[in-house]
């Protein structure tokens, strides 16, 4: 299947100068939906993930159905505020400014085998926050796995060391 078809490019989304990739016509496809979630599995089948940590908030699509069907639990990396109860945080660059995400502290325990999922991998800063995240508490990355790769935006330089996965490559 050709996912690339189901991808809208939006110009000047969200702001002037971005052209935005929509995953959306892929979500509302039944066929593209579901061979999307089988071919990010046949990433991550056989690597024994026991969470998957799902980014806020396009990557919690993919990283739940992801988490049920390798049999492992789901984990949700939220803006600063959102989990009720006490929080990792890791504050991490954006082109203009800083953003930080958390993940409840007890959610990852030490030797865990975990999966980190997100929509895009732009300049790799939000994922590789999240990474040091699990690190941090004693996961293993095992995999960080993405819809969609901007491979001009070299963001697969900050998660080097990480194995990386993505469906589409731009
Ligand atoms: P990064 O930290 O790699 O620069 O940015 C990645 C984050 O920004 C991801 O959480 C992703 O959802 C969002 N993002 C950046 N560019 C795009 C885009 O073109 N399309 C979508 N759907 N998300 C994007």
């Amino acid at each position: 299947m050709n996912f690339n078809d189901y991808i809208r490019e939006v110009p000047d989304f969200p702001q002037k100068g971005v052209v935005f990739k929509d995953i959306t016509p892929l979500l509302e496809d039944p066929v593209a939906l579901k061979e999307a979630a089988r071919a990010l599995w046949q990433f991550a089948e056989g690597l024994g993930v026991d969470k998957v940590v799902g980014i806020e908030s396009r990557g919690f699509f993919f990283a739940l159905l992801l988490a049920e069907r390798l049999g492992a639990g789901f984990v949700p990396a939220r803006k600063p505020g959102k989990l009720p109860r006490p929080t990792r945080r890791q504050d991490y660059e954006l082109e203009y400014g800083t953003d930080a995400l958390e993940i409840h502290a007890e959610s990852i325990s030490p030797g865990d085998r975990v999966l980190v999922h997100d929509d895009v991998l732009a300049t790799g800063g939000t994922a590789r926050a999240i990474c040091d995240l699990v690190e941090g508490l004693g996961g293993q990355v095992v995999q960080c796995n993405f819809l969609i790769e901007l491979g001009f935006l070299k963001g697969r330089d900050k998660l080097r060391g990480f194995p990386l996965k993505a469906l589409i490559t731009y």
